[in-house]
């Protein structure tokens, strides 16, 4: 058994630390986020005693706080499921609305990239449209609770978040193995939903209405997904309410360089202006001239 494990089971039979306000609670907890605040943040650390692994350990962990803590994003359902291990590619369902999620954690600074598995694999699920969309937990090793969770509708998936990382060495086990990386910071930030930041549940009526409002982007096409994305990003960095058409086209080279098959880059993101007022992100104030709604 690991030192670490160790140290959990002395805890939890001694003291259990505790993150945020309200938490080591489990009688207000349950499928309650955005009503009360009244979430339990803290893992239940009794799960881990019987593994070995670290990796387990905390897959156990955090499987079952989303499972007793998270709704479906998407309808509102105060429940979601577990696959049975080994049956699925996602991790949970909303037995409502069927929409899958997978489940990724990671413990301190977050960072800009979180790892994931196999680089071809999860390239051809992002463009087989059968991807499920993401949690992203982020949780305190130390104490052992939830920090923060997002949620990332799948269609924000587009390879140019994905980051393919080295094959491993010859002499490792898994020699050739390549893993890949999500590039959190190239997801524009729409498609980064706050369910729960620095401990306190996000309402829950706004994560639905943030989840509505991010699946007017999506469409059938992973080229126009990623056109669509792309503008959506250049205009997340302009610092301004109000913009114009010289700002945006001050990421031509940018856009080119991610595009180099197009050729006429200028029309693209007119054209893309264009869908992105039609689904309500920005407003066409006048002649050259946009603001972001
Ligand atoms: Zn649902």
């Amino acid at each position: 058994m690991l030192c670490l494990n160790a140290a959990i089971s002395y805890r939890t039979f001694t003291q259990i630390e505790t993150c945020g306000s309200k938490t080591g609670r489990r009688d207000i907890a349950s499928k309650n986020l955005g009503g009360d605040n009244g979430v339990n943040l803290q893992f239940d650390q009794t799960l881990a005693i019987d593994y070995s692994s670290r990796s387990q350990m905390i897959r156990v962990l955090t499987e079952e706080w989303v499972k007793n803590n998270i709704y479906c994003p998407r309808c509102g359902s105060p429940e979601i499921q577990r696959f049975p291990n080994n049956s699925a590619v996602a991790d949970f369902f909303c037995p409502n609305c069927g929409n899958e999620y997978e489940l990724k954690s990671k413990s301190g600074v977050l960072g800009h990239k979180i790892a994931d598995g196999a680089y071809d694999t999860f390239i051809r699920r992002i463009t087989s449209y059968n991807n499920p969309d993401f949690f992203i937990l982020n949780y305190n090793a130390d104490k052992l609770c939830v920090e923060n969770v997002w949620m990332i509708p799948k269609h924000f998936f587009v390879p140019e978040v994905v980051e393919k990382r080295k094959p491993l060495s010859p002499v490792a086990q898994r020699a050739g193995w390549t893993g890949c990386n999500i590039l959190l910071d190239k997801i524009p930030e729409q498609g980064r939903i706050r369910i729960i930041y620095g401990g306190i549940p996000e309402d829950k009526e706004t994560v639905l209405e943030q989840v509505r409002r991010s699946s007017l982007l999506s469409t059938d096409s992973l080229e126009a997904r990623g056109w669509l994305m792309d503008v959506l990003d250049c205009i997340n960095r302009i610092q301004k309410q109000q913009f114009t058409l010289e700002d945006i086209y001050r990421f031509e080279w940018q856009l080119a360089d991610k595009h180099p098959k197009n050729h006429n880059i200028r029309a693209k993101i007119r054209q893309q202006l264009q869908l992105l007022r039609d689904k309500g992100f920005i407003a066409f104030v006048g002649r050259g001239i946009y603001r972001k709604e």
